[in-house]
This record gives structure tokens, sequence and C-alpha cells, in this order.
């Protein structure tokens, strides 16, 4: 079986139901970032909420191209700062 390089497999090789645009909505998270793998260059805050719900947030890099090397081999996946963010605001009680 040939396995998405963008998607986890759990230890019996089946595929992990990867986060959405509309899962992390639910989650308060509107935003991703995407890694370059071939320079590593850093993209984040990147909103996706004008994206269609069911995109998967590991495919949104498929829309991007490197703005510094030009590669497409990136990576996407729910922004940190975000969520940091949002953890730093449940614990002061202010969200
Ligand atoms: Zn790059």
């Amino acid at each position: 079986m040939k396995r998405n390089p963008r998607r986890a497999y759990d230890k019996d090789g089946r595929e992990i139901q990867p986060a959405t645009v509309a899962s992390q909505m639910m989650l308060g998270r509107h935003q991703v970032e995407i890694y370059c793998n071939a320079c590593r260059h850093y993209r984040g805050g990147i909103d996706v909420s004008d994206l269609p719900p069911e995109t998967t947030i590991p495919d949104i890099c498929l829309r991007y191209r490197c703005s510094a090397c030009g590669s497409k081999n990136l990576m996407s996946r729910g922004d940190t700062h975000e969520h940091y963010e949002l953890i730093d605001a449940a614990r002061k009680g202010t969200k």
C-alpha cells in the first residue's frame, strides 16, 4: 500500500484522519504555518478561514511555493504561535 507523505499512520498502518480547516476552526484556530523542507524557510500566521472547511491542513502547502527558494517541497500544520496564544489566553481566563 502506497503511503501519502503528508499523512500520519498508526502502528497498524491505518491512515490517521488529518486535521481540517473545519476541525481547526472548532478549536478556535484560523492560522497555519508552512515550512520549506528544502531551505527551512518558515512562514506563519497564514489565515485559512476563507478555504473550504473540508480542506485538510497537511495539504494546504500544496497551494504554495517557497518564497525564498521556489521549492514546492513544503509542510503545513496548525500555527504554533496561535496555538500557544490560545493556551495562554485560556490560562488567564480571557477567552
Ligand atoms: Zn525554500
